[in-house]
């Protein structure tokens, strides 16, 4: 066992995690062949779950063209493909239970109520909301009570205790990341927030590992005090740089098309694209060929670069 790894043994279970928001870009396409390298060079197993709980933003066929993109990437997973829409009533029934226990609260305040009352500045390290100053909190004895009482639908915020949690990121290192206030764990439309749903799930297929790209690692912190307040343990963490493009800036529209969708239609192998992916993690040499079982005996995180992946088209 490695020193960076848990000193008690539990068994090794990661999972994909793609949002059928839009198609696979080469951004995803890295995170989710890093998180499979990272579990089958170590035997662990690994679960595919489509995040489809953000309703307006899911596209239609984008749960189908993902585990195409996929298979045809060359990545595979254990079991049924988990539909996350599917744990509604679990989600819920985890809600009633932070309620219950005092640990979460409903909270009638509009965003810009939120916005107008916080005091503290907003610091930016990514979460995209103002520091909630607990005007709800201990307010109402129950969500029927909150929408009698004021006509306003709920939402369901979590009472934070703590301002930060610092933890071990297995390759970013020694993080600290600020929790910014009692943050919603359900929305008022009645879906539950991504911090919780992706905690619930990861928690009931039994993840230990959760590989994915740094952007979210300003949500990890929330996520672990979801896991402290159900009594459980957090997965390890491990996240990755993202792809920018030439300029430096986050692979986005103003790079071009960077859809694997594109790619297959221009005749671009998955080969190729693989082989890009592993030239810019620096375990092949610029040009190769090669599958995602290839690459088992060469993955190392600790030889990983810590910049961002710079793609360019002439990679494949
Ligand atoms: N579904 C999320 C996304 O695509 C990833 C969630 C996670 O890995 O925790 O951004």
């Amino acid at each position: 066992m490695g020193a960076s790894e848990s000193l008690h043994s539990r068994p090794l279970i990661g999972r994909l995690a793609p949002s059928p928001t839009g198609v696979l870009h080469l951004g995803n396409a890295r995170s989710f062949l890093l998180a499979w390298l990272s579990i089958r060079s170590r035997g662990g197993q690994l679960g595919l779950r489509i995040e489809d709980i953000d309703g307006p933003r899911v596209r239609s066929g984008a749960i189908e063209s993902t585990i195409e993109d996929l298979q045809w990437l060359g990545l595979d997973w254990d079991g049924e493909v988990q539909i996350q829409s599917d744990q509604r009533t679990r989600h819920q029934q985890v809600l009633d239970t932070l309620t219950a226990a005092g640990l979460a609260y409903p909270c009638v305040c509009t965003r810009s109520e939120v916005e107008e009352a916080a005091t503290a500045p907003h610091e930016s390290i990514g979460v995209d909301a103002p520091v909630y100053p607990g005007s709800c909190r201990g307010r109402w004895s129950s969500e029927q009570q909150a929408t009698e009482e004021t006509g306003r639908d709920c939402a369901i915020r979590l009472a934070v205790s703590e301002d930060a949690i610092a933890f071990e990121d297995r390759f970013a290192g020694r993080c600290e990341g600020r929790i910014h206030g009692d943050f919603v764990i359900r929305k008022r439309d009645g879906t539950p927030a991504y911090q919780l749903a992706v905690v619930v799930d990861d928690l009931d297929s039994g993840v230990t590992e959760v590989l994915r790209a740094d952007d979210l690692l300003p949500s990890t912190p929330r996520q672990m005090l979801i896991y402290r307040h159900l009594g459980a343990e957090s997965p390890d963490y491990i996240h990755v740089p993202l792809v920018v493009g030439p300029d430096g800036r986050r692979l986005a529209k103003r790079h071009g098309d960077t859809s694997l969708a594109h790619y297959r239609r221009e005749g671009v192998s998955p080969e190729a694209i693989i082989g890009a992916l592993a030239h810019g993690s620096g375990w092949v040499e610029e040009g190769s060929r090669c599958r995602p079982e290839d690459l088992l005996a060469r993955f190392d995180l600790s030889s990983l670069p810590t910049e961002p992946m710079v793609w360019s088209d002439d990679l494949v």
